[in-house]
């Protein structure tokens, strides 16, 4: 019954399940290619956007196979190497194609809807504009003198073609306009169409930019020089280079030059970065060399933008600068030259949930092979994997120890919190240490950034009668006090409540905020410096847009003198006002229950002391902690990387954990704890039986509930020389058939590769 069909297309679904077969007749036969987006139907009634990934002539098995519905966009909507990178993290990262679909296309690329007018409603369409032309017609001299004798009597029509002759000039006959340069007045327009004197077209507005024009380049010092000169030397050999460069070194600068080179060869370049509110100072940074050819990449753009932005690149000729956070990887460009990841020691790279829970970074090495361009990392503070990698020469490695423009780097004050408080030297959570220094940078007019790694008034309230916390009724975690919005709220499921009275354990004590976020910092750094100018920089602050723009803005031109953040602070900022930097609770950076603790604690400390004293003016740094002792605060008040990758190395090597293995994290989700403790037990044993001592758990993560589903999680340690690919298929296997089990049907399993 359907031999109808000439061929057979399998199409990539943005879904969890496998790809789907469909046929391919007709007309569509000859025109259908790898990556091309179609509409399809499934099931009943939904209709997907689907991505053409292979056409062949092998009927599937299924008694009725179905066509496809119709082709969506003239081009394929991706190229041969972003084809091969789906697959490359579809099989790293253990997910499907589909779930990649998800992450990689703008949302207006992958309508889907219950019916075929749903569907084409939800689909994105270009903006046009319409272009008048002068109709075969009345396209000779002679037919358009006779055509305005005709018009006479119909004074506005005549008009209007006197314009479009005029817009036209040189090129009357054969040339087009916009509409809007011959008559603002529809209706004339249709008049003279109809009557077949002019021809009206619409075209797309955004139409490939423009990408041309000198640049010009900033003069590297010496040192900067040296350092590009062996990143070129290293590309020769090899396709990945870590540039590891000290905090104001000018990596930027670096960066810079080395994109001219690629676009001036007319290719393509992808700059990721982790952070949204770091692109705004970058772009402008990069607009000034680079001009239009810059393109920013990010959620806080419309999904119109976003989507206009992809259709672009897709035609775009090459000599392109993008500018992006993680998702940006999926960008069709097809004259790729380099990748730069910057601050790619960034936790944020890694895509946690949902799926694919993909690590940006290491995606863009991927790229390297699939499509034949270099990368560039960059960082002041590598992680331990990059690091590892430039030792053992499967990257190139190369060092910029200096400032910029002979900048210093800060000194580092280490204030003991347990002291202060003993010499009553410590008002709320200020050490004496930290606050004379910030008196007197504000005295002398310099900017102040103060770190403290939690959002929100304080992580917790507690009843001074009987100990009662408020905890989240669907999560097991406490709620955090926001105290301008009035409420308690959870940071796992964004559940929030009223701020109790009082206690409603006992009924008789208050519950009192206990700990410190950003929020109350700045609620008591305005009580303590009532004339600073004060602002705030976290996930609350910066919901919109505008939001991050403004605060980022209002600091860069000096309208705030003190600027209070989460990390979002300590990222790659260039203020070169900022003399004083504190970071006022290093503790629960040090204390925190991960293999990587110290690393991270190591890169947050150095990122945000790197803040200060890059202009001008020297910079000081204040580490705020009960343990002044600890290793790796001694690491960064030396400024030794070395010593700290030594030592966090050793301990790595000794229980196999990157970069002397591979991980992969597995969490067994269910709302039925009885059930989900049975699944982890036989899950467990199955594994154990395949991987041995490598396997450790079940255990409760450290936050065991999330919106009402308990949590258990299973940690895989591979070690180096041992196929990872191969324990990755073992993997699946048992997960396939926990998933399949009728008895755990309730139960959910979530696998993070090298989480
Ligand atoms: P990094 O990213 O390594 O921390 P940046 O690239 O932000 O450092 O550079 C630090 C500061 O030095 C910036 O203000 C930058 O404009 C300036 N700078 C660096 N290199 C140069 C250069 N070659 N010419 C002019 N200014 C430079
Ligand atoms: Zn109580
Ligand atoms: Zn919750």
């Amino acid at each position: 019954m359907d031999s109808e069909f000439e061929k057979y297309a399998d199409i990539v679904l943005p879904l969890a399940g496998p790809v789907f077969t469909f046929g391919v007749g007709g007309e569509l036969a000859a025109r259908l290619a790898p990556g091309h987006g179609v509409a399809v139907q499934l099931g009943a009634r939904k209709i997907y956007t689907g991505i053409v990934w292979r056409l062949h002539s092998e009927r599937p098995a299924c008694r009725t196979v179905k066509g496809i519905e119709r082709l969506l966009y003239d081009e394929p909507l991706m190229n041969g190497g972003q084809m091969r990178l789906w697959e490359w993290i579809a099989d790293y990262y253990m997910c499907s194609l589909g779930e990649v679909m998800r992450a990689a296309l703008p949302s207006l690329l992958k309508p889907l809807g219950f019916s075929q007018e749903e569907f084409d409603l939800r689909c994105f369409r270009p903006r046009t504009l319409k272009w008048v032309s002068l109709a075969a017609r009345t396209a000779t001299a002679e037919a358009l003198n006779e055509t305005f004798e005709r018009l006479k009597r119909a004074p506005r029509q005549y008009e209007a073609l006197i314009e479009l002759a005029d817009a036209l000039g040189g090129e009357l006959f054969g040339g087009a306009v916009p509409a809007r340069r011959v008559t603002s007045d529809t209706a004339v327009l249709r008049a003279l169409e109809k009557k077949g004197i002019v021809t009206v077209e619409e075209r797309e507005a955004a139409g490939p930019q423009a990408v041309e024009g000198e640049f010009v380049l900033p003069l590297l010092s010496e040192a900067q020089q040296g350092a590009a000169r062996q990143i070129r030397e290293q590309w020769q050999r090899l396709d990945t280079v870590l540039l590891h460069g000290a905090t104001g070194s000018g990596k930027t600068e670096i960066y810079i030059t080395l994109m001219a080179e690629q676009l001036a060869a007319g290719r393509d370049v992808l700059m990721l970065v982790p952070e949204i509110a770091l692109t705004a100072q970058l772009i402008a940074r990069l607009r000034r060399v680079f001009g239009d050819r810059v393109t920013s990449y990010h959620s806080g753009l419309t999904d119109r933008q976003r989507t206009e932005t992809y259709l672009r690149l897709n035609r775009s000729r090459g000599g392109e600068v993008v500018v992006g956070v993680r998702s940006s990887l999926f960008l069709p460009l097809r004259h790729l030259g380099l990748v730069v990841v910057d601050e790619e020691h960034d936790g944020s790279f890694k895509q946690s949930d949902p799926a694919p829970r993909y690590n940006a970074r290491d995606c863009a090495v991927v790229m390297t092979r699939l499509c034949g361009c270099k990368c560039l990392m960059g960082s002041a503070t590598p992680s331990l994997e990059s690091y590892m990698n430039g030792l053992s020469g499967k990257y190139g490695a190369v060092r910029l120890g200096e400032r910029y423009g002979g900048a210093q780097l800060p000194r580092i004050v280490v204030s003991d919190t347990l002291r202060a408080a003993r010499r009553n030297e410590r008002r709320s959570h200020f050490n004496r240490d930290l606050l004379d220094r910030m008196a007197g940078a504000l005295e002398r007019g310099e900017q102040v950034m103060l770190f403290q790694n939690r959002r929100g008034f304080s992580p917790y309230v507690e009843c001074d009668d009987c100990g009662w916390t408020a905890r989240c009724p669907h999560c097991n975690v406490t709620l955090t006090l926001h105290k301008s919005e009035h409420a308690l709220r959870c940071h796992y499921c964004g559940y929030r409540s009223d701020v109790p009275v009082r206690c409603p354990s006992c009924g008789v004590g208050t519950p009192s905020p206990k700990g410190f976020g950003t929020e109350k910092v700045e609620d008591e750094i305005a009580a303590l410096f009532p004339r600073a100018r004060v602002a705030r920089l976290d996930r609350d602050t910066t919901r919109s847009r505008s939001g991050y723009e403004r605060i980022i803005g209002d600091f860069e031109a000096g309208r705030t003198d003190i600027l209070v953040g989460t990390q979002m602070i300590t990222k790659g900022f260039d203020f070169s006002r900022v003399s004083l930097v504190g970071i006022l609770n290093a503790d629960n950076l040090l204390n925190y229950p991960d293999f990587r603790a110290g690393e991270r604690a190591f890169q947050l400390m150095t990122q945000v002391a790197g803040r200060a004293g890059r202009g001008q003016v020297a910079g000081e740094v204040v580490i705020q902690t009960s343990q002044p002792a600890h290793p790796v605060v001694v690491q960064v008040v030396a400024g030794d990387y070395e010593a700290m990758a030594r030592t966090q190395l050793a301990d790595r090597q000794a229980f196999f954990y990157p970069p002397y293995g591979r991980l992969a994290a597995l969490t067994l989700k269910s709302g039925d704890h009885a059930r989900l403790h049975a699944a982890a037990a036989e899950f467990g044993e199955r594994l154990r039986r395949i991987f041995g001592r490598r396997l450790l758990g079940p255990q409760p993560p450290a936050v065991d509930r999330i919106k009402g589903e308990h949590l258990l999680s299973f940690l895989l340690k591979i070690e180096g020389g041992r196929s990872f690919a191969q324990a990755r298929r073992l993997l699946a296997e048992e997960m396939a058939r926990l998933l399949s089990d009728a008895r755990y049907r309730s139960v959910k399993v979530v696998c993070n590769i090298e989480p």
